[in-house]
């Protein structure tokens, strides 16, 4: 094995656990704000029970939901890093690793036979989404994505004459019809224009925005305030028990598009917003961006 392709897959099991077991910090925060901000008592109870939850399972290092989701990557590498062709194989590998040692629920499955590979990989998964940069380093964010907010992650293909009012329609309506199914509170990932296809690529990637780094275009950081302000008007609140708080967040980002068309996608994120990222520069070093590492999560390497 080459010593990229270790390091690539120690570092992917690694980001598999962190993932699974705590929530980044800015999702853990807006999540306890909810709970002191909740008026409703019911609300007030799931968000509770979610915050012990959270607690519970990083003081026993397991994973904080059942549901450890299906494994997206999104891995941005540097035009002048060396080995690329062994990534896609080392996170395979990581991803079969990972689904023993933490372990991790089988959640690959054949979509015709429902025969599941046991191991979380299959055809296309774990997903990876590539980006080429600058430079010689290797980022890797690992998205554990939970079934119940994905099953109602939804697109529509808007007429443009609509605009922002139709935007906004469609996005408090996705609420609405997802009512408690995606765990809320949620974040809402709109990815807007480009093509069918891109909205909804843009729209996942969105909700791996932390919760605290605003949309560096205030036009668009506004109308995040307005989407997220409307979506909690719904009442669903936490875990569809009526509340304040629905959604904890809308993260947007967009293409230009057709003249004729206007997509809008709406990614659902559970309150199990799952993700974890690491630097590999040229020279080996890692460095973990999102969790601190401990030394009792198992044999943790690089
Ligand atoms: S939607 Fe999220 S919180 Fe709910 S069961 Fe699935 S992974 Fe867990």
């Amino acid at each position: 094995m080459l010593e990229i392709e270790r390091v690539v897959e120690d570092v992917a099991v690694n980001l598999l656990r962190f993932a699974v077991i705590e929530l980044p910090k800015d999702v853990k925060e807006a999540l306890q704000y909810a709970y002191r901000e909740e008026e409703s008592k019911a609300g007030r109870t799931q968000l509770r029970a979610i915050l012990d939850n959270i607690e519970l399972a990083e003081k026993m290092r397991v994973p904080l939901c059942q549901d450890t989701g299906v494994i997206n990557f999104y891995v941005r590498v540097g035009a002048q890093a060396k080995h690329l062709d062994e990534i896609e194989k080392a996170l395979q590998n990581a991803t079969k690793r990972a689904t023993k040692e933490i372990p991790l629920r089988p959640n690959a499955v054949d979509p015709f036979t429902q025969k599941n590979t046991q191991d979380n990989t299959g055809r296309f998964i774990p997903f990876i989404n590539w980006e080429i940069l600058s430079g010689d380093g290797i980022e890797i964010t690992v998205l554990p994505k939970g079934g119940g907010s994905e099953n109602v992650s939804t697109l529509g293909m808007l007429v443009p004459g609509e605009g922002l009012a139709g935007l906004k329609k469609f996005v408090v309506d996705a609420v609405i019809k997802a009512g408690s199914m995606p765990c809320p509170p949620t974040i809402l990932g709109i990815g807007v224009g480009g093509g069918a296809d891109i909205a909804m690529k843009l729209a996942k990637a969105a909700i791996l925005r932390p919760l605290n780094q605003p949309n560096l275009n205030p036009d668009l950081a506004r109308l995040e305030k307005v989407l997220c302000e409307a979506a909690n008007m719904t009442g669903i609140g936490p875990m569809g028990l009526g509340g304040r708080f629905t959604v904890l967040g809308v993260n947007i980002d967009y293409a230009h598009r057709h003249p004729a068309s206007y997509p809008v996608a709406v990614a659902f994120q559970c309150w199990a917003a799952r993700r974890a990222t690491a630097c590999i520069l040229s020279n080996g070093t890692v460095e973990y961006l999102t969790h601190k590492v401990r030394r009792d999560d198992g044999d943790l390497q690089a």
